[in-house]
């Protein structure tokens, strides 16, 4: 046990995490590469949190929370509902979790999420409200309604409940491959990372905890150089999952994730829909491009893991055709050259 952790966030709340959201989030596969561990002379695992119900793992952080929410304070203090701000799967995973649980909900959402997410968390039976060009301006949307509406806010990332619901994946990978060398996910805001490594650093310190940011608009990586969180303007991206700021007043995950990450990668777009294409065509699984950065990034900074035990996180599988063509045609040009 490491009471040092910063983050606000205990093993015992994964645990628990795990319990709560046992009936809305599934216990992923991790299914062993052929490909990939041939590739890399080493054996690749993928945890496949694109076949949760809602096509990511956003689903794991946000059943927490609201369950918790339910469990402290009865559905009377949720009778306004919850609401959030999301580039699309965290709003797509409240929305959900909130219909099982029975609970009304509402999505902020900016200009730059795309049309087929919006359509999918309406679909789920959420209130829309597109409001602002960017996602700090859907957060201040927010902010007013828990004012005066008293609607309950579920943040994206920066929430114990949020990491620790994040985590429970990384008690399946370890449940699954005890001897794992190296677990590599994506990070925008860091629930995810954090989630993973707060497991990783107290249950088996010598897995890697590999994190995979941005080139263009990485705010977590500009914030870990700063020591402070930092916003840097938004780039559209392949991965637009990995959008967005981490919150200038930021609580637990930029410490967390300071914590508990070993090494951090930045990708381009080329790496992106490099490994886009290859995990459809090699793995036939249709990701987006935040699922596809940890391969990018083995690939794109020739990271040594032969011999090595390795586990990606496949994070979600929200991503539009026309998204999918542009990785192609970029693959394609790449090829070319
Ligand atoms: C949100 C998200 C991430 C990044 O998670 P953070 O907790 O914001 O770091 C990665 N992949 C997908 C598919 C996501 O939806």
């Amino acid at each position: 046990m490491n009471p040092e952790l910063p983050g606000g966030v205990t093993l015992a709340d994964v645990w628990q995490a795990r319990r709560r959201i046992r009936a809305q989030a599934d216990n992923t596969p991790l299914r062993y590469s052929p490909y990939l561990s041939q590739r890399y002379d080493a054996k690749v695992w993928l945890k496949l949190e694109n076949l949760q119900p809602t096509g990511a793992f956003k689903l794991r952080g946000a059943s927490n929370m609201i369950a918790a929410l339910l469990e402290q304070y009865g559905p009377q203090r949720l009778q306004a509902g919850v609401i959030t701000a999301s580039t699309g799967n965290h709003g797509r995973a409240v929305a959900w979790a909130a219909r099982e649980l029975g609970i009304p909900a509402t999505v902020c959402l900016s200009s730059l999420v795309p049309a087929n997410k919006v359509a999918a968390i309406e679909a789920l039976g959420a209130e829309v409200c597109r409001c602002g060009d960017s996602q700090d301006e859907a957060f201040e949307t927010v902010d007013e309604r828990v004012t005066s509406r008293g609607q309950v806010a579920i943040p994206p990332f920066d929430h114990p409940l949020i990491i620790a619901g994040q985590g429970t994946l990384a008690l399946e990978i370890l449940e699954a491959r005890p001897q794992l060398d190296m677990v590599f996910a994506g990070l925008s805001g860091g629930g995810l990372l954090g989630g993973i490594g707060l497991v990783m650093k107290q249950l088996s310190p010598r897995t890697e905890v590999v994190g995979v940011s941005l080139s263009d608009g990485a705010a977590m990586w500009h914030s870990l150089q700063a020591g402070k969180p930092v916003s840097v303007p938004e780039t559209p991206s392949l991965a637009d999952s990995l959008g967005g700021g981490i919150g200038l007043d930021n609580r637990h995950t930029l410490a967390l994730v300071c914590a508990t990450m070993d090494s951090h990668y930045q990708v381009p777009e080329t790496a992106i829909a490099r490994a886009m294409v290859t995990l459809l065509e090699q793995e036939k699984m249709l990701l987006e491009g935040a699922a596809a950065v940890g391969l990018a990034a083995i690939e794109h900074h020739r990271i040594p893991i032969a011999g090595k035990e390795v586990a990606l996180v496949l994070s979600g599988n929200n991503v539009a055709l026309e998204t999918f063509d542009r990785a192609r045609q970029e693959q394609a040009q790449d090829a070319d050259l």
